[in-house]
């Protein structure tokens, strides 16, 4: 394949960082019978530690990235997190490790990109490991679905993950979308979405489940084989394509998304499945007709 088939589309390169590790329960990852307050207050078995992903679009329109991560702020500042029985239950949530080389800006940096060239940051939705870049993003627009932005709104929002101060930061620009009807045969099974350029390349389509405004982002190029950026949908896609859900989230819509996810699969052979926390992603945007690699350099097609 020749530079100008790689080139040929709106999208130039995707390329991944990460903003340190996170290690959660066996029992986030795969649901299993035990209830959620059970497993989270008694598990004593975590993961190994899995990366957290920032998916990285060169557009023409700019550059655009898929989640930003956790902020370094959460390891190092005491007063991250809310204090009692809310701030147990984060402890026992998740562990993270993020050295000061691992801040968005700097793991943006080694791949090339100067953070202000961020054009928008799209949100999977609006769990701390997904936020942690805002602060650092004050000049580009932040574009997060309807449904999740008015999660914000309803009773406890720390007890449903949801970190309000660390959110809702003042000088933010946001973009709320609600998905619209869309007369676009190739997103199938799904009926609905938002054309981010309205270009066809970036897609954000409705993927509730894992929190009631999640969603994922559609990604399309002449040449390539497309991807599927998805947040939590699943943890290991694996998983995913064996119709399994994660431990944590509405189990119905999870099994509902799971199935169109899967249903997209079958329609676009090739489709890789791209989570926030899968150990595999790297090597499924790397391998095959897809976009780059992870360290900045031009895929070889
Ligand atoms: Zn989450």
């Amino acid at each position: 394949m020749t530079n100008a088939n790689l080139t040929a589309g709106p999208i130039q390169r995707v390329s991944m960082v990460s903003t340190g590790s996170v290690s959660i329960h066996p029992e986030h990852v795969a649901a299993t019978r035990k209830p959620l307050y059970w497993w989270l207050f008694t598990s004593r078995r975590w993961t190994a530690p899995l990366p957290i992903n920032v998916y990285v679009v060169e557009h023409r329109e700019g550059l655009v990235l898929f989640d930003t991560g956790q902020d370094r702020a959460s390891v190092t500042d005491p007063g991250y997190f809310p204090g009692g029985i809310t701030g147990v239950m984060y402890d026992r949530l998740a562990r993270f490790e993020i050295a000061p080389e691992q801040t968005l800006t700097a793991r943006l940096a080694a791949i090339g990109h100067d953070i202000r060239d961020v054009r928008i940051a799209v949100l999977s939705h609006l769990h701390q490991d997904h936020i942690g870049g805002l602060r650092e993003l004050a000049h580009a627009e932040i574009v997060v679905s309807g449904r999740e932005w008015d999660s914000l709104a309803e009773p406890l929002p720390e007890l449903r993950g949801l970190l309000r101060s660390h959110i809702d930061v003042p000088g933010l620009r946001w973009r709320r979308v609600d998905h619209e009807p869309l007369a676009d045969p190739s997103i199938a099974p799904f009926a609905s979405g938002h054309d981010l350029f309205g270009d066809g390349s970036l897609v954000l389509l409705p993927t509730p489940g894992h929190t009631p405004g999640s969603l994922s982002m559609l990604v399309r190029g002449p040449g390539r084989a497309p991807l599927l950026m998805v947040g939590d949908v699943t943890y290991d896609t694996r998983l995913l394509e064996a119709g399994h859900v994660p431990g944590v989230g509405d189990k119905g819509e999870l099994a509902d998304t799971t199935r169109l996810i899967n249903e997209l699969r079958t329609r676009h052979p090739g489709l890789a499945v791209l989570a926030a926390h899968d150990p595999g992603a790297a090597s499924a945007l790397t391998s095959g007709r897809r976009w780059s690699v992870d360290n900045g350099a031009h895929a070889s097609g």
